[in-house]
Formats: C-alpha cells, sequence, structure tokens
C-alpha cells in the first residue's frame, strides 16, 4: 500500500529559515498529486523529509503505514527524479533501466523482464541502445522515470522533474508522466511550478506557502473554491482585488459596497454589515459591455485603460472607483470598445473573503 503520510513536520534550517511549519499532508494509494507554490515555500524540503534527504525536527513521514523517520533513504521504496537529470552518461538506455534490478541482486532474467515492461510502458523499448546525449531532455527524462520504476520505486517522487524540458515537449510528457502512474498504479507527488501543469494531471494539487500547507484539493476546487486571496491570485492568474465594505447581507448572498459602487455577490459564509472584506475577480468572470445603452444590473463602470490581443482572448485593464479589473474576453465575444470607453462590468462569479488581518497586498504578496 504505497500512500504516504506527513504528520506535523517541522523544519527549520539554520538562522531560523522556517521551510516547513507543522506541514500534514495525506497521499493515497495510487494518487497523482502535486504540489505547487511560490519558491522558497518549502516543496522541495517536503519531498526531501519524505524520501530522507533531511530528518524533520519535529513530526512524523509514514510511507505504506510504516513510520519511517530514520529509515534509510534507499529503504523507503521511492524513486526520486529532479529537474538535474542524473543518467549514467556511459550507459545506454537499457543498461540505465536495468541496473536498478541488477543491482537488487534480481538475476539477469528478471531484471530483462522488468527492464522490458517498464521501457514498452513507457514507449522507450525502441530507444533502447541510444545514449543518453543522442535524446532530448525529456526522453532524458523519462529514461531517468523508467529507471527508477525498473529499481522497484512504487512511489515516485518528482522535482520539477520538466522544468528543464522544452515547454513543448514538457506538454506532452506531463500526460504520459500521468498515465504511466495509472497504468503502473504507482503513487506520486510532483512538484511543478507551472501551475496549467497541475491542474491538467493532477488528482488533487497541494498548494503551499511560506512553509505552510495553504490549501488541498481537487483541481477544481483549488480553482473554483479559493480559501485565501492569495490561492485565487495564485492559481488561474491575474485575478483583481477590490477592497469593501459589507453594506447588506442576504440568504447567501452579500451586498457590498465598493465606494462608488455596490454589487451583490454569493457567499457560503456569513458577514457581519459594516465588517470590511475583499472581493477577487478572475478575468475571465466578467462580462463587459460599452456604456451607452441600458446599464445591466448588479454591473461596475468603469474606463478602459489598456487593451491588449491575445490571440484567441482579448485582455481589457479597467479603471473602476475601487480599483483595476482585468478582463478577458473570447475575441469573437469580445465588445467593440478602445482605450477611454467607458463600460459596464458584471461580475458572473466573485469571490469574497474577509479582510486579512495582515493587509491585502502581503495576503496576496509570493514571497
Ligand atoms: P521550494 O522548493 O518551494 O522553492 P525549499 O524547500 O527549497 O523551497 O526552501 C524552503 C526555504 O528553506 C527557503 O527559504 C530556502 O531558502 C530554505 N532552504 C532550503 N534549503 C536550505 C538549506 N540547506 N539551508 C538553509 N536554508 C535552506
Ligand atoms: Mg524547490
Amino acid at each position: 500500500m504505497p500512500d504516504i503520510e506527513v504528520r506535523n513536520v517541522t523544519k527549520i534550517y539554520e538562522e531560523r529559515i522556517v521551510a516547513l511549519y507543522k506541514v500534514s499532508v495525506k497521499v493515497f494509494d495510487g494518487e497523482y498529486v502535486c504540489i505547487i507554490g511560490p519558491s522558497g515555500s518549502g516543496k522541495s524540503s517536503l519531498i526531501k523529509v519524505i524520501s530522507g534527504i533531511i530528518e524533520p525536527d519535529e513530526g512524523e513521514v509514514y510511507i505504506g503505514g510504516r513510520l519511517v523517520n530514520n529509515v534509510p533513504i534507499s529503504e523507503r521504496g521511492l524513486g526520486l527524479v529532479m529537474q538535474d537529470i542524473l543518467l549514467f552518461p556511459h550507459m545506454n538506455v537499457w543498461d540505465n533501466v536495468s541496473y536498478g534490478p541488477l543491482v537488487r541482486g534480481l538475476g539477469y532474467d528478471r531484471a530483462e523482464f522488468i527492464g522490458n515492461e517498464v521501457l514498452r510502458s513507457m514507449s522507450l523499448h525502441l530507444r533502447r541502445s541510444a545514449m543518453p546525449h543522442e535524446l532530448s531532455r525529456g526522453t532524458q527524462q523519462k529514461v531517468a522515470i523508467a529507471r527508477a520504476v525498473a529499481a522497484g520505486a512504487r512511489i515516485l517522487l518528482l522535482d520539477e522533474p520538466l522544468g528543464s524540458v522544452d515547454p513543448r515537449a514538457a506538454k506532452t510528457l506531463r500526460f504520459e508522466l500521468r498515465h504511466l502512474v495509472k497504468d503502473l498504479k504507482l503513487t506520486a507527488l510532483h512538484i511543478t511550478h507551472n501551475q496549467e501543469e497541475a491542474l491538467s494531471i493532477a488528482d488533487r494539487i497541494i498548494v503551499m506557502r511560506k512553509g505552510r500547507v495553504e490549501q488541498v484539493g481537487t483541481p477544481f476546487e483549488i480553482y473554483a473554491r479559493p480559501k485565501t486571496p492569495f490561492i485565487a491570485k495564485f492559481i488561474g492568474g491575474e485575478a483583481s482585488f477590490l477592497e469593501g465594505l459589507v453594506e447588506e447581507t442576504m440568504d447567501g448572498r452579500v451586498k457590498v459596497n465598493l465606494g462608488e459602487e455596490h454589487v451583490l455577490v454569493e457567499s457560503s459564509i456569513g458577514f457581519r454589515i459594516g465588517e470590511k472584506v475583499v472581493l477577487g475577480i478572475r478575468p475571465e468572470h466578467v462580462s463587459i459591455v460599452r456604456a451607452g445603452g441600458s446599464r445591466p444590473d448588479n454591473s461596475i463602470s468603469g474606463i478602459v485603460k489598456e487593451v491588449n490581443f491575445l490571440g484567441s482572448y482579448y485582455r481589457y485593464m479597467v479603471e473602476t472607483g475601487g480599483g483595476n479589473v482585468l478582463v478577458k474576453v473570447p475575441r469573437l465575444s469580445a465588445p467593440s470598445v478602445s482605450i477611454g470607453s467607458r463600460v459596464f462590468l458584471t461580475l458572473d462569479r466573485a469571490y469574497i473573503f474577509k479582510y486579512p488581518r495582515e493587509g491585502l497586498d502581503k495576503a496576496i504578496a509570493y514571497e
């Protein structure tokens, strides 16, 4: 049962750098979990604690239900794959992949069987005689993963494995990686700084920030129900934030005063009248129309300050009384507005958050 459980793990480096603070996460048997977060948020430290490269100051790590603190790296049944590709440069693909089973003393026939199975499942069997330097970085990384699997790893710990692969190839490889893990019934914990990669292949995503777990959920939950302004900004990208005061609360809805105007937003949590709040607005959740005709219900007025053509989308920066709002509209449904146009924005959806104690700027800062 190759599952992973991290309980209450704290790791503090010298000079009181808190890399992990009371982190608890669980990765279930057969699951593909991605970790994302700004750089320095503790992603690599978490994988190092699980693999045994570093010992936590506090807390426990369980693999397959067994406490592995103090169990050596080689006995944890893991395959660790990092951004820097580590293949034996003087050995061909086949020798790299069959090395693990041979070292485990499985005998030549068994090593050959396992090596072949893994190469086939990763569509690498035609490259078995190639030397690492003859392969693209993406294929080299596949060989590195094949080698870890052939050596008996049931759990893959991947620290930005596609980070140095050409982005085009990485887009295909991410799906191959997921298929490999699912086909071979492995369990994977995959760090990436690419949120699109995480959203597209993970069963669940762990978002880390400043050594803590900020939110865990399915890609849909993380995108559609961000728990904090930080998550709303970090996932999806280009969210705008407006500060306001709660004016009225109704059944599942809150009326927010934005200074010059007010909007109604849905909310599953309660707010007090007069309470300071933040609205998080995704660019794809705003409709924009040119002012002039009748004003849409529940809309905010503003002036277009910037228009960018992005191929399939137009992006507008709109100045409103409460602050700037970014809007993205598919090209074919874009309104005819230009810089200086007065527009009405309708929020098809907005996230409402309690005003963060540390202030909005700090709450959404990546650092
Ligand atoms: P991430 O992988 O999310 O970028 P890391 O886990 O590598 O983050 O690092 C978390 C924090 O711990 C950072 O502030 C980093 O500078 C610090 N850190 C990492 N490794 C060491 C180390 N060996 N000694 C001191 N500080 C470290
Ligand atoms: Mg890292």
